[in-house]
């Protein structure tokens, strides 16, 4: 029996949490430098074996250390900087460098990629799938601490046979890329191995698969065809334009994904173990990233709205497209909204970490939403023009939005302040909803995992624009 999705939401805290908590940014380059001059300039060679010999020249005024992620720090050896016509080993806490960089200053140095992925095996960090290895720049590339703000560039040179693939936008130049310093340490995924890549061009997706994968290649970007349309038609807009998927192999039985979108939107689905080409319409993990890839990054206080988001999108979209029956999906909003609603002890969901009040909390105000916009404007509009119009605005995983700025744009477009009067309710403060009562008036009900409908209800011409019963496809 399929793991129901308030089972699997639990796991999923795990699988997708952390690639929505934003680490504070930068602020706008500005200065004499300006925002848009290179400051980090790499040139990675990849051996054989994966690992990495990069040459790196940092740029204008920069303090601090000399860092890699925390996790990948000891994988990092052999730094040297060049002095004269030599090179002098320079330690990564060490101040002194900065002595000897006068504007400018160019390292050398060695990451030992393959005990890394093998080591830490942190999709965050650095993972090992069969063949490839999955690690964002920001695990690999050195960099100094402080300042340097302005644009950093990377050039591939991989040993023959190996691929590199990553979600940072190109620069023009093969195996090139390029994007803000302030946007490194959430920099897009990348891949390196015997990856096979490729493009779509409706919708736009780059993909990247790693080396024996459960489904054969053309199975699995199918799948990723066919997830990207569903959530491309409720949107009407193909996430980010231009996303990058990698696809790599699980440990556990369950499909994870992660998004990350520093320089470019990518997203990383790991197949979980149970998964075949027969039970692929189950694995509904590749349509919840994409709602993230979608939608614009949000302080880590609203984790709920974002999470909500992606809980409440996800299987509307799938359902809408014919990938999954509409009763399923009341029946599990039937079944899990419950989990979402705060005891006595708690606050709003501003701040919430509890994973049913993110998810399911979270999901609860964007159905609430979706009724009463379609009730205030007597049908004429419902959440996804709100959203859309937030979409349309290039609001997207690269960019971080106040909240505000989505609540503002959303209620515009529906001409009504239903987001944000919601916000006032459910996520400052720990607003009463009556559950029963809502799906009374939406007439459903769910009966041992099975959904009625009651077409007399006063809102059963909502709940059929929500999630219209018979799709056609
Ligand atoms: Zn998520």
């Amino acid at each position: 029996m399929p793991i129901s999705r308030a089972a699997a939401l639990a796991l999923l805290v795990a699988a997708c949490g952390s690639t929505h908590a934003p680490q504070p940014r930068g602020p706008v380059p500005s200065g004499p430098a300006g925002g848009s001059a290179i400051v980090w300039d790499y040139e990675v060679t990849v051996d054989a074996a994966l690992d990495l010999d990069v040459r790196a020249t940092f740029t204008g005024p920069m303090a601090g250390t000399l860092r890699v992620d925390e996790a990948a720090a000891r994988f990092l050896e052999r730094v040297e900087l060049q002095v004269g016509d030599g090179w002098r080993s320079v330690g990564l806490a060490e101040h002194a460098w900065r002595d000897a960089c006068s504007g400018s200053c160019t390292f050398r140095y060695h990451f030992r990629l393959g005990a890394a992925a093998k080591n830490v095996a942190d999709a965050d960090v650095a993972i090992a799938s069969d063949g490839a290895i999955f690690a964002p720049p920001s695990t690999w590339l050195m960099r100094p601490s402080e300042g340097s703000q302005g644009r950093y560039r990377f050039h591939v040179a991989p040993a023959a046979g190996v691929r590199f693939a990553t979600g940072i936008r190109p620069a023009g130049a093969a195996l090139t890329f390029e994007a803000p310093t302030s946007s490194f340490e959430e920099a897009a995924f990348a891949a390196f191995g015997a990856l096979r890549t490729g493009h779509l061009a409706d919708p736009a997706i780059d993909y990247a698969l790693a080396p024996r994968l459960a489904l054969t290649d053309e199975v699995a970007v199918d799948w990723l065809r066919t997830e990207v349309s569903a959530i491309t038609a409720y949107f009407g807009h193909a996430p980010d334009g231009h996303a990058m998927l990698f696809v790599g192999t699980n440990t556990s039985a369950d499909t994870g994904g992660k998004t990350l979108g520093g320089g470019g939107a990518s997203l990383f689905v790991r197949i979980g173990t149970k998964v075949s080409a027969a039970n692929l319409r189950d694995d509904w993990v590749v349509a919840h990233e994409l709602v993230h890839v979608a939608f614009p990054d949000l302080d880590r206080r609203y984790t709920w709205f974002s999470e909500g988001l992606a809980t409440y999108v996800e299987p509307i979209a799938r359902a809408r497209a014919g990938l999954i029956a509409p009763e399923k999906v009341w029946v599990e909003m039937i079944e899990g909204l419950p989990q979402g609603l705060g005891g006595a002890r708690d606050g709003g969901l501003d701040g919430a970490r509890d994973w049913g009040r993110v998810y399911w909390g979270g999901a609860l105000y964007f159905l609430l939403a979706d009724v009463r916009i379609r009730e205030r404007t007597h049908g004429a509009h419902g959440l996804e023009d709100a959203l859309r119009a937030i979409v349309a605005k290039d609001g997207n995983v690269e960019a971080m939005w106040p909240l505000a700025r989505v609540l503002e744009i959303g209620d515009g477009a529906t001409g009504t302040a239903v987001m944000r009067e919601l916000h006032d309710e459910l996520g400052r403060a720990n607003g009463a909803v009556d559950l029963d009562a809502l799906f009374r008036r939406l007439g459903v009900r769910a009966d041992h995992g099975v959904a009625t409908f009651d077409d007399r209800a006063p809102l059963a011409a909502v709940r059929d624009a929500i999630l219209p019963r018979r799709v056609t496809k």
